[in-house]
């Protein structure tokens, strides 16, 4: 089958997503979650990487004033597993984040190798990658992720506003791109989306929807007589309310196509950064932890949403989002962390939505950007779990003699 000029495929194969949980059965080294994220590397198995690989660990890391990203810590073990299999890695992001990474104690002394912008530092070294996906046709990938030879999709899963989920997928799909380019075209591909009648609204109603919505998604430019709809910014069907003041005139729509593109674009970009690198040299980690509403672009400080729930490895992309996915829909919303600012949040239990539609909207389905991503062939979206050293399991295992000030002690 082949959309839009891109070749789909239909998986069935199921994945393995290997699971380590925050919590533990022990208070003990050997239950806890640092151990775990060692097996899952370890279970990931790097040797595919050969000697001497490049190897970029692409992660968000974050802006200004927000520490909710990938913890140091992590990244030092993600780092000392791919130099033992002799892969020489570089953590990469966007030229601003990777200038203030040190605000959030990414250095390359606290990773232990590299931080190097993944487009250059000028977001200028780039490769153009076809796209012909309605009205984006061509993308710059950065050329420091281009040119590296394994990849590790080192990614926080959180929220998004135009997505509703932000994880392994979206850490490719924009963070794998210019600014130029995800500022401008990916974050502007709902436009092509015909979602207003210019023909049918007079300037006074225009400016009558504009007031009547509560996040400020409705902008009206009068000398162009444009309305523009703000993807990030509409709760869709959790709001509507400029279809109410919209009654008599039916001149705006608000449709799912708006918010699909985003996602069927972000699966396409992801794709086109996947197929730079051999299938075997590809490993994923999601850290769910401190899972905010918004993504790390906000650059600030959050209230965690869900419960923390852990780490996933896998080889592959969409189980593992699959999976990050399901796990945040099992612990639900901790209702009382929702900002106030999510006027219309869905905080009923009986509604049949996910803890990030229940936020952002159910057009802004979380899933969507797997679905695309399993069509397009970047991997199945069925998976078996394999959870490492369980609470149950560590919880029967013998308890270890407790010592302090450990690995050296200067006691
Ligand atoms: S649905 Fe709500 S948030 Fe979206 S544009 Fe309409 S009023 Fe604004």
């Amino acid at each position: 089958m082949f959309t839009n000029g891109h070749k789909v495929m239909l998986m069935s194969k199921k994945a393995k997503v290997y699971f380590g949980s925050i919590q533990q059965g022990r208070e003990a080294l050997f239950a806890a979650l640092a151990a775990k994220v060692d097996k899952i590397i370890e279970l990931l198995d790097l040797s595919t990487i050969e000697n001497r690989d490049k190897v970029a660990i692409k992660m968000h890391l974050g802006f200004l004033d927000g520490f909710q990203t990938v913890p140091v810590f992590f990244v030092r073990r993600v780092v000392k597993a791919v130099k033992k299999v002799g892969g020489w890695p570089f953590v990469t992001d966007n030229p601003t984040s990777v200038y203030n990474a040190v605000e959030r104690g990414y250095t390359q002394e606290t990773c232990g190798c590299p931080i190097i912008p993944a487009a250059g530092v000028k977001d200028g070294y780039t490769n153009i990658v076809k796209i012909g996906y309605k009205n984006v046709d061509k993308l710059e990938m950065g050329g420091a992720l281009h040119d590296a030879d394994a990849l590790i999709d080192l990614t926080h899963s959180k929220g998004h506003a135009c997505s509703g989920y932000g994880g392994a997928i979206k850490n490719l799909a924009l963070g794998g791109y210019s600014a130029p380019s995800r500022w401008r075209k990916i974050h502007g591909v709902e436009q092509s989306i015909q979602y207003w009648d210019p023909d049918k609204c007079t300037p006074q109603h225009a400016k009558t929807l504009v007031k009547a919505c509560p996040y400020g998604a409705l902008k009206y430019d009068p000398k162009k007589h444009n309305l523009s709809l703000v993807l990030f910014a509409c709760r869709n069907e959790l709001c509507l309310e400029c279809l109410k003041a919209d009654e008599k005139i039916g001149c705006l729509q608000i449709k799912p196509e708006f918010f699909s593109a985003f996602q069927e674009l972000m699966a396409i970009n992801t794709k086109k950064v996947l197929e730079t690198f051999d299938e075997n040299k590809r490993f994923f980690l999601n850290y769910i932890l401190q899972v905010t509403p918004h993504c790390d672009c906000m650059g600030m400080c959050q209230p965690s949403v869900v419960p923390d729930i852990g780490v996933l490895g896998s080889p592959d992309i969409v189980a593992i989002e699959q999976a990050t996915l399901d796990l945040i829909a099992k612990v639900g919303l901790i209702d009382g962390s929702v900002p106030p600012y999510f006027k219309h949040a869905n905080l009923d239990p009986s509604a049949n939505l996910h803890p990030f539609e229940r936020l952002w909207g159910p057009m802004k389905n979380p899933y969507l950007a797997i679905k695309f991503a399993e069509q397009y062939g970047l991997g199945s979206r069925k998976y078996d779990i394999v959870e490492i050293l369980s609470p149950e399991e560590t919880s029967k295992m013998k308890p270890p003699k407790q010592t302090y000030e450990r690995q050296p002690s200067f006691y």
